[in-house]
């Protein structure tokens, strides 16, 4: 059996582990109520007291809060406590607004700490590993989180940081890491690298990476792994929770074990708002539990990932959620199906014809959703233009059709109509009138990464 860092909570019966999210919920709401002038106000408008939660399920009467909220709230409208209890902050500025802020008391910090180290132990990292962190170190959370998370366990911690490459391998080789930490592309990088530099990462005594702060699919786990030579392992946080700590994999891969005793999750339809089955996917809605300078409820994630809360060979009692690879951001639902941009990016890459690209636009006239796919031609035409035209738009109608289960009406655009001047412009635009689509902004713990990796 592998090790448990706090195996009094980690392994608490549910039972009890309920009764205590309860007392913990019941507190923070309190506290929202008493310190917190814009959850007063939300409570308030819902005719609603604190007093009112008298089970987890009452829960669900609470507002949302999103993204928007705590950006409206900059710099510390949301926090909860007067500043001289606030020991730190960590800030994520976006690409459109203000930035977020995230406060911590010191009880706060000594939390986030062990919550890290319960996700390092839980990816078998001991004290005798030499823990290399590349994670940023500075207004993001990332590499603070896990380097106190690392020397909590007491494993010997280099903070690289972001050093240029060849130092970052040097230092691998000299100190002998056996442990890598910090975002995924860059840990390609490093096994690109090594190789470059004539080594062999066999060669190297490094045994286990733990990744995370932005979505990497199996594909680039198992690219990674036999690159570095490594078992590689997933982490998940959010910013607005902390940032690293919330959820964490083992090497046998059960899931992320959630740290249920300081967060409240939910998994909703992120158009309905409502809970969906256990087992299904949907938006992670998170509440703290124990969060002093930054009390949040419901706090919606946009992260889109399913749970299962049956037990687990582990010996942990915590609710597994699945891996996060989809953003509620860019996801649209049409007749109960969800559809990613990347499903239809794959089918667009079988055709030549095409240029890189395109938009979905989702729009209900009759009542019924109808899902239009508008895609640039490539920049050299042939002559005959409508036949290439006519033939392209049943073909591409045809293979998504098969792919997505769904019609699908394609229309094609003239070569850089989409991005004429080399301006972003918006991947998916959804005509139809619903309220609770979730907020349409970038969850930066998620989605903070160097611009040179950023792919
Ligand atoms: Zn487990």
């Amino acid at each position: 059996m592998s090790a448990i860092f706090n195996p009094r909570y980690e392994s608490m019966n549910r039972e009890d582990l309920q009764q205590l999210q309860l007392e913990r919920l019941q507190a923070t709401t309190n506290r929202c109520y008493k310190n917190v002038p814009f959850y007063r106000r939300r409570l308030d408008e819902l005719q609603m007291q604190p007093e009112d939660i008298q089970s987890v399920e009452d829960l669900r009467k609470l507002p949302f809060t999103t993204k928007d909220d705590l950006r409206r709230s900059y710099p510390y409208d949301l926090v909860a406590l007067p500043l001289r209890e606030v020991v730190r902050f960590h800030l994520y500025s976006g690409t459109t607004g203000a930035p977020t802020v995230i406060a911590y008391t010191a009880n706060d910090l000594q939390h986030w700490t062990e919550l890290v180290a319960r996700n390092l132990v839980a990816g078998e990292i001991t004290r005798e590993d030499v823990v290399q962190i590349f994670f940023g170190y500075g207004l993001f959370s990332g590499g603070f989180g896990l380097q106190q998370g690392a020397e909590e366990i007491g494993a010997s911690v280099l903070p690289v940081s972001e050093a240029e490459m060849p130092q970052q391998v040097k230092i691998m080789q000299d100190f002998r890491s056996t442990a890598l930490i910090g975002l995924p592309p860059y840990a390609l990088h490093i096994g690109e690298t090594i190789r470059q530099m004539g080594m062999d990462p066999k060669e190297l005594p490094l045994r286990i990476g733990i990744f995370g702060a932005e979505p990497w699919s199996e594909e680039r786990r198992a690219e990674i792994e036999s690159r570095l030579y490594i078992r590689a392992c997933d982490i998940y946080g959010l910013s607005e929770m902390g940032g690293p700590g919330v959820a964490g994999e083992r090497p046998e891969r059960c899931g992320l074990h959630l740290a249920e005793d300081h967060f409240l999750v939910e998994v909703i339809d992120p158009l309905t708002g409502e809970p969906v089955p256990e087992g299904q996917a949907g938006e992670l809605v998170f509440t703290t539990l124990t969060r002093e300078a930054l009390p949040l409820l419901r706090y919606r994630s946009g992260d889109l990932a399913s749970i299962d809360t049956r037990p687990c060979g582990c010996d942990r009692t915590s609710a597994r959620m699945s891996r996060v690879f989809h953003r509620t951001d860019d996801m649209v639902i049409i007749h109960g199906i969800n559809v990613f941009p990347e499903d239809i990016a794959r089918v667009l890459g079988e055709f030549a014809e095409l240029g890189e690209h395109f938009q979905i636009v989702v729009d209900r006239p009759e009542g019924l959703d109808e899902l239009e796919v508008r895609v640039e031609l490539a920049g050299s035409l042939p002559s005959d233009v409508t036949n290439l035209v006519l033939r392209t738009r049943e073909q591409m109608e045809r293979r998504l059709r098969q792919e997505l289960g769904m019609d699908v009406k394609v229309s094609l655009l003239e070569p850089r109509s989409l991005r004429g001047s080399g301006d972003a412009y918006q991947r998916v635009v959804d005509k139809r009138t619903v309220g609770l689509c979730g907020p349409k902004t970038d969850n930066l713990y998620t989605r903070r990464m160097l611009p040179q990796y950023a792919k």
